[in-house]
């Protein structure tokens, strides 16, 4: 059977990224395929959906929406499932967001034609304690640019600036046009962080690479 452990659905307005402010019906995905030192994602109960009654609950959202933003967790751990509520929602006119840590691609591969916009995570070793995720970072970006994409790269006290260059190398070589998010780490206190944010959008610029210090709004509002 084909379900998914599904957290949560909401509507709310999105809190980070290019597309902040915009409001959009989430659908939150439960399990994910890793485990960041930063995640602020606590899920602790899941219901289970087919697609069929997950299209049946979005149906009931009537408001104006910019879009669906498939977030988790990994929503792409659930690609199969995607699969079919995307051809659902897509037939009923909704643009597709897909928020996703960047790792799986051939899943990806499997759903990029579906997908209108891709907030993609860069996992820099030196912030998320993840290990070297550069390779899959890579693969999924060149898939991921044959549609919108932008990047989010979580900036803590301890982020090395070898891991930007990283970045900013890999952008260039995939997809240029791209935007770079630096996201202050919600969990340390910003105004240390500001200094480096800073110093970070300026080597960005030197790179003629786009980039943007955009925090996490809804935290700061207080919004879902
Ligand atoms: S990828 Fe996102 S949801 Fe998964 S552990 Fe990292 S921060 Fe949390």
């Amino acid at each position: 059977m084909n379900k998914a452990r599904i957290a949560e659905v909401f509507d709310s307005v999105q809190g980070e990224g290019l597309y902040l402010g915009e409001k959009q019906i989430f659908v939150r995905f439960f399990d994910c395929n890793l485990s960041c030192s930063y995640c602020d994602t606590k899920l602790d109960r899941f219901m289970e959906y087919e697609p069929q009654e997950l299209f049946e609950e979005i149906k009931l959202y009537r408001d104006k929406y910019h879009s669906i933003s498939f977030t988790g967790g990994e929503p792409l751990l659930y690609n199969i499932f995607l699969k079919e509520i995307l051809k659902l929602t897509k037939a009923r006119g909704h643009k597709h967001y897909l928020e996703t840590n960047g790792t799986l691609v051939p899943e990806l591969e499997s759903l990029i034609d579906q997908i209108d916009i891709v907030a993609m995570d860069l996992k820099f070793p030196s912030s998320s304690g993840m290990g070297n995720l550069w390779s899959m970072h890579r693969k999924f970006l060149k898939i991921a640019s044959r549609k919108e994409v932008f990047l989010k790269a979580i900036i803590c006290q301890a982020t090395l600036e070898d891991d930007l260059r990283v970045a900013l190398n890999l952008i260039k070589e995939e997809s240029p046009a791209s935007v770079l998010i630096l996201q202050p780490n919600s969990y340390e206190n910003s105004s240390t962080l500001d200094e480096k944010l800073m110093r970070y959008k300026e080597i960005c610029s030197q790179e003629n690479v786009t980039a943007c210090v955009i925090p996490q709004i809804h935290k700061i509002v207080g919004l879902k």
